[in-house]
């Protein structure tokens, strides 16, 4: 993946009120209908003042570099996420924040990945894309990418009013860490798990300031690794102890994330808790993260998850998926001891649970 930078010309004067990197990745937001092939594929993202003439009006310093080749975010990689990361390092100190158009389809992944990427993180970073690409008379990417812009650009005393990796779509910011893709057919593709709103866009923009997260008093520290051998293992009922022994026997593994029903409940069956001993005994950490959509996993409360508690499995509290899957490949990506991984996995690192 290489990158391509272009400069947008708005109407910014001298002393802009902000300089804001957009950085393109594809997804929806940016693709064409492709009369051969007959489907939507990504289009070359310098052509983006003709599709929204409006940033031109825009008091920034506009910047959009587009990482080639753009992608469906669908085939967004842990490569990318760690490219994205080194983009914002070599620009953080020469913007005042950063919108990255990506796909929604795995755009709660890459929030939540890049918030963990991304420590002490005093700007914001602001995700956002689109149901309907650009170039459509319904389209929500003039929104969406207008809204973004603006919430990046915005100070109070000199500081960035979200310091956070952030999704902004149809009119909600939430913390990137918390978000889930909930819809694919309307507009109002993401939701906001266990957590509440960061701002909302009606004719104003309402900050909810007790959600944003403090500013960090340490430098950024952006990190480069992160660790592709894990799994996440969705139980049903019905679910065999081959189909959980081909995932916990995996060569090499070394996370699980296990979604487990209600606050964290799972089978008491013998070969289950067999298979989930014998996997801890080879080392591999197991966070318990539930289905339920709200709540929280509560390890104990039932007899279905004392077991669970009692051989040491982890409590994902109220992670989502998106968020446990890209911290479990984060902190093993730090390479630290089983006694220091395991702290980091219970611990609160980006706001991603509530303890
Ligand atoms: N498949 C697209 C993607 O995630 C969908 C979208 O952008 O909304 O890249």
């Amino acid at each position: 993946m290489q990158v391509i930078k272009v400069e947008i010309d708005t109407a910014a004067p001298l002393d802009p009120e902000a300089s804001i990197l957009i950085i393109y990745t594809g997804g929806t937001i940016g693709m064409v209908f492709d009369e051969e092939k007959k489907h939507l594929v990504p289009f070359n993202f310098s052509q983006i003042l003709e599709k929204v003439p409006e940033l031109a009006q825009f008091k920034y310093l506009l910047t959009v570099v587009s990482v080639e080749p753009v992608i469906d975010s669908s085939n967004v990689t842990i490569e990318n996420w760690i490219l994205l990361a080194k983009l914002i390092k070599e620009n953080y100190n020469n913007y005042d924040g950063f919108v990255i158009l990506h796909g929604t389809d795995t755009m709660a992944y890459s929030a939540s990945a890049m918030s963990f990427l991304l420590e002490n993180l005093c700007k914001p970073v602001i995700f956002t894309g689109a149901q309907v690409p650009i170039g459509r008379v319904r389209t929500d990417a003039r929104e969406n990418l207008i809204t973004a812009l603006q919430i990046a650009a915005t100070k109070i005393d000199g500081h960035s009013l979200v310091p956070e990796v952030c999704i902004y779509f149809h009119n909600l910011l939430l913390r990137g860490n918390r978000g889930k893709k909930v819809e694919s057919s309307h507009f109002n593709a993401f939701k906001s798990e266990n957590y509440p709103l960061l701002a909302k866009a009606g004719v104003v923009i309402d900050y909810y300031w007790s959600s944003i997260l403090p500013h960090p008093t340490e430098p950024l520290k952006v990190h480069s690794h992160m660790d592709d051998r894990v799994a996440i293992l969705k139980l049903f009922p019905g679910i065999t102890a081959q189909v959980v022994a081909s995932i916990l026997r995996t060569p090499g593994l070394r996370g699980v994330v296990m979604e487990t029903f209600g606050a964290g409940n799972a089978p008491i069956f013998s070969w289950l808790l067999d298979l989930l001993r014998e996997a801890m005994d080879r080392g591999i950490f197991i966070l318990n993260v539930s289905q339920c959509d709200e709540g929280r996993v509560e390890q104990g409360r039932y007899e279905t998850s004392k077991h669970l508690f009692n051989m040491g499995i982890i409590g994902g509290v109220d992670i989502t998926t998106e968020a446990a899957i890209s911290k479990m490949m984060f902190v093993l990506g730090l390479n630290k001891d089983q006694v220091n991984t395991k702290r980091l996995l219970e611990s609160n690192l980006r706001g991603e649970i509530s303890i």
